[in-house]
């Protein structure tokens, strides 16, 4: 997960100014620990993301999560921003995340995407090892907390809703009003504001039910182990030309910047669960051990990238 720059760099310049990055050696998430300690995946630590595999246990007692004021439009305008690692959107304060086995009311923050490229998928979370083409991370905070800062020292201080994006032909309108922004905020410092829509359109409504929790980090540094888990199981569906938009379409670097250099493969390495236990909810799929499971759709990811590849790859007049 990331957060959002404007709530964040209070906390990411608490440990080092050193900035981080995902395609270069010295900076990517291996080195992560060197610049930033808790980064470190120490024996037993709880850091995110984790494969999900087939050691999950059910909790009958985990149902859907109440998702205050996901269903209405909110009021006042949303704002998307590149902050040079992901694209966020900031989306007020009018929506509230409970029940579901938290321990609490939390807050909506914001949501933000770790996505691939062209030829690699580029999840956070894995199922059975296999990597999603992308992942959206909506990041609240246990209203309890005045600040995030607070929330930070709290092992349980943030939730955070990841969902699994597939790529296939048709187009989701539901994504459209963040895509069709995109080419606003293709560089680093770039923003751009979106009008609300209702938060729900970017869940799997039909399968709130679906859903794996365990207790982690944040996938970004400080990577501070204060993060519970939902991951849903079914993902949302966005097409190839929209996929094509992350991609290629947003860049690390300034617009100033003398070389552009696409913002690609933004997720960190998979994590050890160690003694964690990874619950699966009353309704989701335990992946068995004797016949694990497919994930749905799994049939299709980065074979519709495929064309996309190859005319990638095709000589321009
Ligand atoms: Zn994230």
């Amino acid at each position: 997960m990331m957060i959002f720059p404007v709530i964040a760099f209070s906390i990411i310049c608490l440990a080092t100014s050193t900035d981080f990055c995902y395609d270069e050696g010295y900076c990517d998430p291996y080195a992560w620990g060197y610049f930033f300690p808790t980064c470190h995946p120490l024996l037993e630590s709880h850091h995110s993301p984790i494969d999900l595999s087939y050691d999950v246990t059910r909790d009958e007692a985990l149902e859907p999560l109440r998702l205050e004021g996901f269903d209405s439009v909110q009021k006042g305008q949303w704002r998307l921003r590149n902050d040079g690692h992901t694209v966020v959107l900031e989306v007020g304060s009018g929506m509230k995340v409970s029940g579901g086995g938290l321990p609490g009311t939390y807050s909506t923050l914001q949501l933000h995407f770790h996505w691939g490229s062209l030829a690699t998928n580029g999840s956070e979370h894995t199922i059975h090892s296999h990597r999603f083409p992308m992942e959206m991370h909506i990041v609240n905070m246990k209203s309890t907390h005045p600040n995030l800062t607070s929330a930070m020292e709290d092992q349980t201080g943030l939730a955070v809703l990841a969902v699994f994006i597939d790529v296939s032909y048709a187009e989701s309108v539901s994504f459209s009003p963040i895509t069709k922004a995109l080419t606003s905020v293709a560089h680093k410092g770039q923003s751009a504001v979106v009008r609300p829509f209702p938060l729900a359109n970017l869940l799997p409504q039909d399968h709130l039910g679906l859903y794996y929790r365990y207790h982690g980090s944040l996938t970004t540094p400080p990577c501070s182990q204060v993060v519970l888990w939902t991951v849903y199981e079914v993902p949302m569906i966005i097409s190839w030309s929209q996929y094509e938009q992350f991609a290629v379409g947003v860049f690390s670097t300034e617009e100033e910047a003398d070389q552009d250099v696409l913002l690609q493969n933004n997720f960190r390495h998979v994590h050890p669960t160690y003694s964690r236990r990874v619950l699966a909810s009353r309704e989701a799929h335990l992946l068995g051990a004797a016949c694990p499971a497919a994930p749905p759709h799994s049939g299709v990811l980065l074979l519709p990238l495929l064309p996309l590849l190859l005319s990638h790859l095709e000589p321009t007049s």
